[in-house]
């Protein structure tokens, strides 16, 4: 019964959003339509007002009646001086209602739209108005009291956000869609509003006092004039005038602020979107009002007294004793005191608002800004309480050969503030700081921008010209701005305006960053920053603590599945780590007349006490590098020579550049016919694949292993320690081997490594050694079940301190493992404990994907044995014999295969199944070897999908929904 009731309900709101859709879609097509044929609407439309306004001409002017001129009306009898002081109240509320219109537009940023707004809206209205007056037969004698609720009826933020679409527009079709769609957004609304609006203010018509009846007749014909000319002239003009200026000039300016402006305008209507309530409460109240209007005007069958009231009651005829214009002008010019306060405060008003609020606007727009920062940023500090304080922090800065010295420890006082991790709604770069007044000439703002503060009398527009202008360098704007998110803000326009996306970069953050640390340290010509998901997997037990390891990763499953290895190794023991070296390498190249000159060199080096002279020599550059040993090479007259020291907690590349650069000077005296050829010669070797790193290691070497109980195994990992092993061997060892690998005698090491990398502030690019790992895997204990697991890695190049590790979140990552910064009780031993963790985690990983892996070598050999042939529905679609074994294995170790979208033919010869097989190892595998055994194998197809395959293993003991292990593009 519920679900029942819950269908209707659903229905019901399905009907509505339909129609709700088709009614835009009316207002869409309406929107197109006008500025499509602009020019056939502006002259339909002037058409129709000039017929209204000459049925009223058709009577002579002379003979016309006006309201104190050739007759006594009642409303001059009648005019109270109550009435006067609300009329004259009412008249200096509208006023100010507008002058506060016009000041909002202006915040919006632009004199266009003041402009076409302001001038299109009111004039449209007022000529309708007036041709509706005369429609109705009426004199226009009570405009002077009417007046100010028409320009109560005036809404310049509609019209505003049609120019705002309108102007968005770079080519026709674009105006037309955009006119379209902004009436699509604005039109059903405005309509509705129109409609209610007229009934209620409708309801004064028919209360029987005059004034009242006078005043709301005309606020309804106001409201009914307002809608048509927004409806129908306003949309045709914006049309007409943007098809001239394109006409004129193909490339307008401002496109893409207004292509902003429009991108705002959605998000606030998506935002605010008009409570679907209160629209319904709008629509029955308009029912009920027009029932109330349709009894009294029809239901009574007469009208209430004083409807027809606009026609002023012509009580007596006189003769008059002034013309009708001189009659007009004396009225203009004669002194009333309520005229005369209504004209002082509009002209108050005007010169406040062309004299002085332009510089308070601006002003206030700065500093409103500044606020909305602070705030947010205030907002966010209280979440987090390590951002709270200020901190003491390390800022460092790096060149080849300098005096290292200068650079240590160079405190930088600076208010620790959180990351931003979303934009701030409302406040894009477009808005700050942009001027409506377009950017002054370049000389002045270079004049200004000399001046003590001059960057911040600039605005956005004018600093972007004085880059195109080459007065400010564009790399240099962050430094000469003295303001980084400023810098960053005006680069991101100016790549916005050269690449002509202007949505491309809207996605990519660049709010509340710590510049201060990026500025020349870790990147340049900076437009954001690229947030990349953290997940955590542990606890790790590792040499008796327990570690929570951070993992920067777009890969899924990886975080579970290492979790899962996590998981089997605490409930081990844990893993043992040993560190075999820590010495960072630096490989110049360095070239002599003659290969015999080039190995006099290299039995010098190989000299002890020129060993102790050169390690002298490096020790100078900085307090932290320890020459270790130092390796020749010698190929012609070229000699390559790897010097390896220990650089503390930091990687070291830096510091190895500069020991090394002071040694190869040294070099020189004693060798002058040496020429360096380069400071890097590629025996170091840096972030390139080289058998040297994984002979010799590089960074700190460090080998972990574990003992994983076989219950453990079965338990936890779903499969045997023998499967293990031999899979070990097979693949690690014997397939790298085939592969011709170095280093790459691991399952997925490098999965690991990255992440790590990336959480802790890690150079990314030296996962290529970094990753050099032979996983082995042996039977152990005293009967023989259980399982030893050893990651060597010998060219781990990590550090805590320099790089990107100073980035606040990297450097969290590393609290987080309590390695971050300096250990100055030892210095290095940061540093050497995060190698230990990474390689601890690369086997908790290896671990897992492995067994993983075994689980589907167990579903081969069960093939192989043909146990099984239970259905397989779900997993394999349009399989046949084949997907049905596997089923059934698949269910004894409740596992889900999802393979890739090739389908793999069993009917193919072997050599070309492999060829397929290769991307899908474990699925494929199986598919052949099913063939193979299972010869009824027919139309073997298996239907695959989304060109990866994936291995998911619920490892949950308890049957829960507990993640253990799920693998992704297995490696
Ligand atoms: P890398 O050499 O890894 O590129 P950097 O040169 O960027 O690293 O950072 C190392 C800087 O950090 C050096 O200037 C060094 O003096 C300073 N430093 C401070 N504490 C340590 C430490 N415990 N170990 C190594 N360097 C440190």
């Amino acid at each position: 019964m519920e679900s029942v009731i819950n269908l209707t309900k659903t229905c019901q709101k399905y009907q509505d959003s339909k129609k709700k859709i088709e009614m835009q879609s009316l207002f869409r097509r309406h929107g197109e339509f006008c500025a499509s044929h602009p020019l056939e609407v502006v002259v339909a439309t002037m058409t129709l007002i000039i017929s209204l306004m000459s049925m009223g001409a058709t009577v002579p002017l002379d003979r016309d009646q006006a309201c104190g001129w050739n007759y006594e009306c009642a409303k001059a009898q009648t005019l109270r001086k109550s009435d006067v002081i609300v009329l004259s109240f009412a008249r200096c509320m509208a006023l100010v209602y507008i002058y506060m219109q016009f000041r909002n537009l202006r915040r919006v940023g632009s004199k266009h739209l003041l402009g076409i707004s302001g001038i299109f809206t009111i004039f449209s209205s007022f000529v309708f108005c007036i041709a509706f007056v005369k429609l109705f037969g009426n004199t226009i004698t009570s405009l002077y009291e009417v007046l100010p609720f028409f320009l109560f009826l005036v809404d310049l933020t509609k019209a505003s956000a049609l120019a705002v679409f309108a102007l968005s527009a770079s080519n026709r079709a674009e105006i037309r869609t955009n006119i379209g769609q902004a009436l699509e957004l604005i039109g059903p609304a405005l309509t509705l509003d129109a409609v209610v609006e007229t009934l209620a203010i409708g309801l004064g018509t028919i209360s029987g006092a005059q004034q009242l009846v006078t005043m709301c007749s005309f606020g309804c014909l106001s409201v009914v004039a307002n809608y048509v000319a927004f409806m129908t002239f306003y949309p045709a003009c914006l049309a007409l005038v943007l098809e001239l200026s394109l006409e004129m000039g193909p490339s307008r300016t401002g496109v893409s602020k207004y292509k902003h402006l429009v991108v705002e305008l959605k998000q606030d209507h998506e935002a605010n979107k008009p409570n679907p309530v209160l629209q319904r409460v709008k629509i029955i109240m308009s029912a009920g009002l027009a029932v109330v209007h349709l009894h009294s005007r029809l239901g009574t069958g007469r009208l209430v007294p004083g409807t027809s009231s606009l026609v002023d009651q012509h009580t007596e005829t006189r003769e008059p004793d002034l013309s009708v214009v001189q009659y007009y002008l004396y009225r203009l010019f004669a002194v009333h005191v309520d005229y005369g306060l209504t004209l002082l405060l509009g002209m108050v008003l005007l010169i406040k608002y062309v004299l002085v609020d332009r510089h308070t606007d601006e002003f206030e727009m700065k500093h409103t800004l500044k606020l909305r920062e602070s705030l947010s940023r205030t907002q966010v500090a209280t979440q987090t309480d390590e951002y709270t304080e200020l901190e003491e922090d390390v800022r460092t800065s790096f060149s080849l050969g300098g005096d290292d010295s200068d650079y240590e420890e160079v405190g930088v006082e600076r208010e620790s503030r959180p990351v931003q991790t979303c934009a701030i709604p409302g406040l894009s770069p477009l808005r700050r700081l942009t001027s409506i007044q377009g950017p002054r000439p370049v000389q002045e703002c270079s004049n200004i921008l000399k001046t003590e503060n001059g960057v911040s009398e600039l605005t956005d527009e004018e600093i972007k010209l004085l880059v195109s202008t080459r007065h400010i360098q564009p790399y240099m704007l962050e430094k000469t701005l003295g303001d980084s998110e400023r810098g960053v803000s005006i680069r991101r326009q100016i790549i916005t305006d050269k690449i002509k996306q202007d949505e491309a970069m809207d996605k990519l953050p660049y709010s509340n960053y710590e510049y201060s640390y990026v500025n020349g340290a870790c990147c340049e010509n900076v437009v954001g920053y690229m947030p990349v998901p953290v997940g955590v997997a542990g606890p790790l037990l590792l040499d008796g603590h327990e570690y929570m390891v951070p993992m920067a990763t777009t890969e899924g499953c990886l975080v579970a599945s290492t979790n899962r290895g996590c998981r089997a190794l605490s409930q081990s023991g844990g893993v043992q780590s040993v560190l075999l070296g820590d010495g960072m390498c630096r490989g110049p190249v360095v070239r002599f007349p003659s290969a015999r000159k080039a190995c006099e060199l290299k039995l010098w080096l190989e000299k002890t006490d020129s060993f102790d002279r050169l390690s002298e020599v490096f020790s100078t550059t900085s307090r932290f590098a320890q020459l270790q040993h130092i390796q020749t090479a010698q190929a012609g007259r070229l000699l390559y020579i790897r010097f390896t020291a220990s650089t503390g907690d930091a990687m070291g590349m830096n510091m190895l550049s500069k020991g090394v650069e002071k040694c190869l000077q040294s070099l020189q005296t004693d060798f002058p016919t040496m020429e360096i050829i380069s400071l890097s010669g590629n025996f170091c070797t840096d972030k390139k694949p080289s058998a040297i790193n994984w002979i010799e290691g590089r960074g700190k070497s460090v080998v972990c292993d574990a003992v994983i109980p076989g219950p453990v195994v079965q338990s936890m990992l779903k499969t045997t320690v023998k499967d293990l092993v031999e899979l070990n061997i097979n693949k690690n060892l014997i397939g790298s081997a085939m592969a011709g690998s170095i280093g790459g005698f691991n399952a997925h090491a490098a999965n690991i490594v990255t992440a790590m990398f990336i959480a802790t502030g890690q150079d990314p690019a030296q996962v290529v050694a970094s990753s050099n790992c032979i996983t082995l895997m042996e039977v152990t204990g005293e009967k023989s079940e259980d399982l030893y697991i050893s990651c060597s890695m010998p060219s781990l190049e990590v550090g805590t301190v320099g790089g990107g590790t100073i980035l606040p979140p990297q450097a969290a990552c590393l609290k987080m493992l309590g390695v971050q910064g300096s250990c100055d009780s030892a210095p290095g031993n940061n540093a050497q404990q995060l190698a230990r963790v990474v390689c601890a985690t690369v086997l908790a990983g290896e671990l897992s994907l492995m067994a993983a892996l075994a689980a589907g070598h167990l579903v081969r050999s069960h093939l192989r044995h043909n146990r099984s042939s239970i259905n397989m529905q779900g997993s394999f679609q349009s399989s046949s014999c084949l997907s049905k074994s596997i089923a059934a294995d698949m269910q004894d170790l409740r596992s889900t295969l999802i393979q890739n979208s090739a389908n793999i033919d069993c009917k193919q010869s072997p050599r070309e199944q492999n060829q397929k097989m290769s991307n899908n190892s474990v699925l494929a595998d199986t598919c052949k070897r099913g063939a193979d055994n299972i010869r009824t194998c027919e139309n073997g197809k298996i239907s695959t999908n989304g060109g990866r395959h994936r291995i998911s293993v619920d490892t949950d003991e308890n049957g829960g929904k507990d993640f253990g292990a799920c693998i992704n593009n297995v490696s």
